[in-house]
């Protein structure tokens, strides 16, 4: 049905919610009524309004749809970085899928603690603000897919939506392979296919744990539904042929636009556009539950090179026990190719094998996704690489620097003090991760600042507080419990989070407090803690106690 909202609240916050902003007007004193007017009908489930205080950025797709970008006031510079490549995804997607963005608007806005990555509600895409990042974090964890994804749903999922449960494939199967095109528009064939060949690898060992799961069930897994679904229109295409493809896509969603969609539609409309039979695409790609691994890897291998470098590598070692021939041929595909994946993925995967000489230039190549393989494979830094690793800490990796932080600090104590005070003030991503892990290593130094000790524990400590978001609390969590312990403050905090909305957060406080009442000490504390807890939390503490 068609939903059209009239929303009234505070006037000091911005009210969003689905279709187009059409009038404002003041109500009793200090509230305004936000009225939303939608053209076309969509499903309930989409049905979404954000309420906080936000400022937004407005720009245009080439077709002229406004596209408005929320943040919080105190994220401006964070506006770019987060929503890089916004424009030139949604351009692409409106030419690829070969049909105009089908609504009036397109809205995202980030919010704390959200449950999921992102919602694709119709023209208002809600998403965690754990993606709301700077440029530096860019490189780490970035916004680009969760953006592709939820964008695409806007055509595949709100446009037609599936019947029901056993034709989910047509929602999350379809966003996963048009935000993996978008990226490969923005990123390039390399980021393309070694994410498929990542996917395949973890469906071929769900396969052959006999726990593959076909598409057209129900109950089947995220990574079924989303990467497995996204294999079967690579599939598609590449059985098809591209133009019988996109005829056959275009076709689909103008047939059954503003409808309720089953897969039995979407592959007549297939088969009318390509004149092929899909009986046996169905039952390969839909109906079995084992992933097709030969035909997966025969493809990765007929349209990547690196990737055919890969697996030809992979053969011959098979082929050798001889170390010193494994890392000829080793060094030899690394000299050769132009591929920065596939150098990373070889840095990861036969990392041990890797003489020092060989790490040293990989240091100086100052590629920053390279020196980030080698500190996150690393174990224990060798003297000999002692000044190598050292430049680390100047890249620009948030990810990077929490690595090299960390196992620098740990393999030489006599300079712990250098360290810390080359991070000291680095946040780190959304999470703090740099903060957080600096905090505690200035605490466990012997000598550091010793007289800010206490000033550093008393910030570690309220990191748990529920104002900051969910990764933050269990980092900080996480880390007091394995270092200092947790005060009554942050035990408090703990029941609260026992309680919380997010229930993978909810699952961590429950697991942490099943440990803590194992020890007698905690147990009296939380029980003394219990009187100033409320409700919710007492019912659940009681049960442990
Ligand atoms: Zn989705």
């Amino acid at each position: 049905m068609e939903f059209d909202l009239n929303i009234t609240f505070d006037a000091a916050y911005q009210v969003i919610a689905n279709g187009k902003l059409v009038a404002t007007s003041n109500e009793e004193p200090k509230s305004i009524m936000w009225s939303f007017d939608m053209q076309k009908p969509m499903s309930s489930y989409l049905l979404a309004f954000a309420i906080g205080n936000y400022d937004k950025k407005t720009i245009a797709s080439a077709s002229g749809i406004p596209i408005e970008l929320y943040y919080y006031p105190q994220d401006s510079l964070r506006v770019e970085p987060t929503y890089r490549h916004t424009k030139t995804m949604f351009d692409f997607l409106e030419t690829e899928i070969g049909l105009r963005y089908p609504w009036q608007n397109y809205k995202q806005i980030p919010v704390k603690d959200f449950l999921y990555s992102g919602m694709e509600n119709t023209t208002a895409t809600i998403f965690s603000d754990a993606y709301v990042i700077d440029t530096t974090a860019f490189i780490d964890k970035n916004y680009v897919n969760v953006n592709a994804h939820e964008l695409a749903h806007q055509w595949f999922g709100n446009l037609v939506t599936a019947t029901n449960g056993n034709h989910h494939w047509l929602q999350e199967g379809f966003a996963t392979y048009y935000a993996l095109l978008a990226e490969k528009e923005v990123f390039g064939d390399d980021y393309f296919y070694w994410k498929l060949h990542k996917t395949a690898e973890q469906l071929q060992s769900m396969s052959e744990d006999n726990k593959g799961e076909a598409l057209t069930d129900a109950k089947a897994s995220s990574l079924t539904f989303y990467e497995k679904g996204a294999w079967a229109l690579v599939a598609l295409r590449n059985q098809l042929g591209e133009n019988a493809f996109k005829t056959g896509i275009k076709n689909y969603l103008e047939t059954y636009k503003f409808k309720n969609v089953t897969i039995q539609n979407f592959l007549a409309e297939m088969e009318q556009a390509s004149g092929k039979n899909l009986g046996t695409f169905e039952s390969v790609w839909l109906s079995n539950t084992n992933f097709p691994t030969i035909e997966a890897k025969t493809y990765l291998k007929n349209n990547s090179e690196s990737l055919a470098a890969y697996f030809e590598l992979q053969e011959k070692l098979e082929n050798t026990t001889d170390k010193a021939e494994k890392l000829n041929f080793i060094t030899e595909i690394y000299g050769k190719t132009n591929s920065t994946t596939l150098k990373s993925a070889l840095i990861s995967k036969y990392f041990t094998l890797l003489p020092e000489e060989f790490i040293k230039n990989v240091f100086l190549s100052n590629e920053i996704e390279l020196r980030q393989a080698i500190i996150l494979a690393t174990d224990s830094i060798p003297e000999t690489l002692k000044s190598d690793y050292e430049t680390l800490l100047d890249d620009k990796s948030y990810l990077t620097l929490e690595s090299a932080l960390y196992k620098l600090w740990a393999s030489f104590p006599e300079d712990q003090k250098k360290y810390l005070d080359a991070t000291d003030g680095v946040v780190g991503l959304p999470n703090k991760n740099i903060r957080l892990l600096w905090l505690t290593l200035a605490i466990a130094s012997q000598n550091y600042n010793g007289l800010k000790t206490k000033e550093y524990f008393d910030e570690l400590t309220s990191y748990t507080n529920p104002k900051y978001g969910t990764e933050t609390r269990q980092t900080a969590f996480t880390y007091l419990y394995q270092t200092l312990g947790l005060t009554d403050a942050n035990l408090k905090d703990l029941a609260d989070a026992s309680v919380h909305h997010s229930w993978q957060f909810k699952k961590f406080a429950r697991n942490l407090i099943d440990e803590l009442v194992k020890d007698a000490d905690y147990k009296n504390r939380i029980k003394e803690l219990v009187l100033t807890l409320n409700i919710e939390e007492q019912r659940y503490i009681k049960s442990k106690l």
